[in-house]
Parts: C-alpha cells; structure tokens; sequence
C-alpha cells in the first residue's frame, strides 16, 4: 500500500528504528525490494534518483514504483532521490510520487534555503514530504562521482537548524561521515553529530551512503536519531554477483535469466539490510 513519507518516518521515531530507502533504476530492483519487504512483512522506500534519468527515464519507471506501491501488502512510499531542479521534481511529483528530496547541497547556503523553501511549496500543494540535504555528501547515486570518498562537508548543527526552522521540511539529509558508493576506507561516523542535530531539531534524519556501515555503526546511528537509511551500491553489487554466479554455472541463453538471477540475489541482500535497519 501506499504511505506518506511522514507517516513512515513518524513509525519509524516512536519505535526507534529506520527504513531503507532502496534506489530503483531497473524493474529488478523495484520486484527485489518488494519482494524482500514482503517477506518480512517491513515497511519500504522505492527510490528514484534523478542521476538514473540516464538508465530509465522517469516517466518510464515513475508509474511502475507506484503501481508496485500500490499492490504491495506492506507500507511503501515512493520518493525522489537528490532532485537538482524544480522541474525534475514537479515532474515526480505530477507522477504522484509522495515525497521528494531537493539537493542543493552544493549551492550556498542561501541559495539553498530559497530553492528548498520552494520545493516545499510546491510539494505541499500535491500532498507530499520534502527532504533536503545540507553539508555535503561525496559521490553519487549512479557511482558516478568517486565513491568513497569520505572528505565531505559534515553539516553544521547551528546552520541545520536554522534551515530545518526557516524551510519546513519533513526530514534532513544530514553529512555525518558517510559517502555515496563504494568505501575504500571504513566510514568515520560523526555520532554527536547526529545526536545534536536530531535532538535540538526533533526532525527524522536521513544516513546517504548507507552501503558499506559496520552493524555497530547502523544500530548507533539509528539509536540517536537516524530513521531512513539510503542503501544502494550493495544491493547494486549484489545483483552482479548473482549473474557471475549463474554465468559461471551454465551456458546462458536468455537474456532474461539473468535477471532473474539479479532479482534473487538482491532481494536476499535488501533482506538482511532491512534486517538490520528494522529488527
Ligand atoms: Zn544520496
């Protein structure tokens, strides 16, 4: 079924636990997560970064998350991941998705506020949750940019407030110490951020980069306040693994086979993350 954002997250903070929010740029990934929400009977994000624009377009694949949404038997929500423009993002919106993310992290400070402010208001008027990011996390969705690299701007409580206050969003997407794909070195998680941050704002936190955290560092991030958890590049991986594995197993005809084998395998790994993520 179909959730708001809001109500999601808001589940998420009386009980002390965080949801995955899994990117979908192929139809194998929309049925794995499903499929692996379902069988724990766990609440899910489908996720539509605007980089994968490039995989599948939007308009291809935006009604596909709804209709997945929509036919599950547990809560989904359908949101936008990093939107760069208000375009892109009223196009999601015009889709039905109900809650979008605007990043304008790179901007000034300033600027951001201003351009968040209105996508704020503009999703209001379609019903749906905004979540913007302030700092900066390295890389991308798509493993773009350099993965692992921790060197990001971590966000500063003062100025996240004041943004939080003056923007209205419904969740901040906050830089603590992670990074967008693969790690090289293991991620330095920022605690005391996150705890100041979620305790003086009272707003659900959101961890980028969530590939590649020890368990430790999950169950203490979400214990001070981080309550959606995006999750990427080891599902992504995890899919790869699978088609090696078959490919190394029997002489492959069908294309289609391999992505079965790709669903199975990412279904397995979204599983154990939201395992963790949602015990
Ligand atoms: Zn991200």
């Amino acid at each position: 079924m179909l959730i708001a954002m809001k109500s999601l997250l808001q589940k998420a903070e009386e009980g002390k636990y965080a949801i995955g929010g899994f990117n979908c740029p192929t139809l194998e990934n929309v049925c794995a997560i499903i499929e692996a929400a379902e069988s724990l009977n766990k609440p899910v994000i489908l996720s539509f970064p605007q980089v994968h624009e490039q995989t599948v377009p939007l308009t291809v694949i935006g009604p596909i998350l709804l209709q997945a949404a929509k036919a599950a038997s547990v809560p989904v929500c359908v949101h936008l991941d990093h939107g760069s423009t208000i375009e892109y993002i009223e196009k999601a919106l015009k889709i039905g998705f109900n809650s979008v993310m605007y990043d304008g992290s790179r901007l000034p400070f300033a600027q951001n506020l201003a351009n968040t402010k209105k996508v704020v208001e503009l999703a209001r008027s379609y019903g749906a949750d905004v979540e913007a990011e302030l700092g900066g996390i390295s890389g991308d969705e798509a493993g773009i940019a350099a993965g692992g690299d921790t060197s990001s701007k971590l966000t500063d409580p003062q100025e996240a407030l004041q943004f939080i206050r003056e923007t209205g969003i419904d969740s901040l997407a906050a830089s603590i110490g992670t990074a967008h794909g693969f790690y090289t070195e293991a991620p330095k998680i920022d605690f005391a951020r996150i705890q100041e941050i979620h305790d003086r704002s009272g707003i659900p936190l959101v961890m980028h980069g969530g590939s590649g955290v020890s368990d430790e560092d999950y169950a203490e991030s979400i214990r001070l306040g981080i309550r959606k958890i995006n999750y990427y590049s080891y599902m992504a991986k995890a899919g790869v693994d699978g088609v090696k594995q078959l490919l190394d197993q029997k002489d492959v005809k069908y294309f289609h086979e391999l992505a079965i084998a790709a669903r199975a395998a990412m279904a397995a790994d979204v599983r154990e993350a939201i395992m963790q993520f949602n015990p």
